[in-house]
């Protein structure tokens, strides 16, 4: 009897176990043998198209769309260096060099002052206390001059509002590019395999000779007013980012500035948004210098230039600024040194 149980036990374990074995193996046909074959069948189509894009873009009737453009992509890559030369406008305005040091937390482990070892050397960010960094939020551009060296006299105006210059005509520059872009895009829709604009647009674009543009805001300047407490433990911070309409509150402040110690000077025009559009209107939205206009180039970035630059004395009145577009305004160059803030 003993043995017949034994047996028994044995063939119910048995049991069990070929089971468990069918179930896993039903399982593992039911749903891994598909999604193998569907990671093969994805795996050879994605070669296949590998294999399909690499003779496409070598082949002659792609050589010939980019042939047929080239001059636009040209213009193009030649709009996006002078947006990247009016970017960088700003970088120079130098500032005081305080020099280096080097801050060395000799602190025990737990006792680390973490805040501390953020310390950047940068001279757009000011260490400071906390009723400071909160004061600064309150009155940004008072703060932003006073701790950052800004005087408010006609030079630093003069270097600020060449900036906004610079960086309203990069922002809008930037949307040109895009559209100027896009509608060259357009223009090849038809000639292009759907197949290809739809994965692999970013490739076209490369190999039709686009460069990488940087269609980004964060070429802005930022201020930061940052505290740490005393323990190193604990921070918090107040950023200015120098965009198109900080720049113009900045301005509008450093004038009232400017005016209130000297009258005459404080009477001219303010390089704003506002008079940019009203002398681009007043030229007919026209190049003074080659006549090119909006109606003849759909996406022209047309610039706003001090006829007598202010570098040899010009002021911004209305009847020393003209309508240039970009190409008439590069090859014009010799765009105003900046000093110091000061
Ligand atoms: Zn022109």
């Amino acid at each position: 009897m003993k043995g017949n149980s034994a047996l028994v036990k044995l063939s119910i374990i048995i049991m069990i176990l070929v089971t468990v074995a069918s179930f896993v193996l039903s399982v593992f046909i039911v749903l891994l043998i598909p999604l193998a074959i569907t990671a093969l069948i994805s795996a050879i189509f994605v070669s296949v198209y590998q294999i399909y894009c690499y003779y496409y873009f070598k082949s002659n009737k792609f050589l010939l769309i980019r042939s047929t453009i080239q001059k636009y992509v040209d213009n193009c890559n030649e709009l996006n260096n002078h947006i990247n030369d009016l970017k960088s406008s700003y970088i120079n305005i130098s500032s005081y060099d305080y020099g280096n040091g080097e801050l060395n937390d000799k602190s025990k482990f737990n006792f680390k002052r973490k805040e501390w070892q953020k310390n950047t050397h940068n001279h757009q960010v000011h260490y400071c206390s906390a009723s400071i960094c909160k004061n600064a939020s309150n009155q940004p551009m008072k703060y932003l001059c006073k701790y950052f060296n800004i005087t408010s006299d006609e030079s630093s105006l003069i270097n600020f509002e060449s900036v906004l210059n610079d960086f309203a005509a990069a922002q809008q520059g930037k949307e040109l590019l895009w559209n100027e872009r896009d509608s060259i895009l357009n223009s090849i829709r038809n000639s292009v395999p759907r197949l290809i604009l739809k994965f692999s647009k970013d490739k076209v674009i490369r190999k039709l000779g686009f460069e990488a543009y940087d269609f980004s805001d964060l070429y802005f300047p930022v201020y930061t007013f940052q505290y740490v407490s005393a323990g190193g433990n604990s921070s918090f911070k107040f950023d200015i980012q120098l965009n198109i309409e900080n720049l113009e509150t900045l301005i509008f402040y450093l004038n009232d500035l400017v005016k209130f110690r000297n009258s005459i000077k404080g009477q001219r025009a303010l390089m704003t948004s506002e008079l940019r559009e009203k002398i681009k209107n007043r030229d007919n939205y026209c190049c003074k210098k080659c006549s090119i206009s909006i109606s003849d180039e759909k996406n022209l970035l047309l610039e706003i230039d001090h006829i007598i630059p202010l570098s040899k004395g010009g002021v911004t009145t209305e009847e020393n600024l003209q309508t240039l577009c970009w190409r008439c305004n590069r090859t014009k160059g010799s765009k105003m040194e900046f000093s110091n803030f000061n």
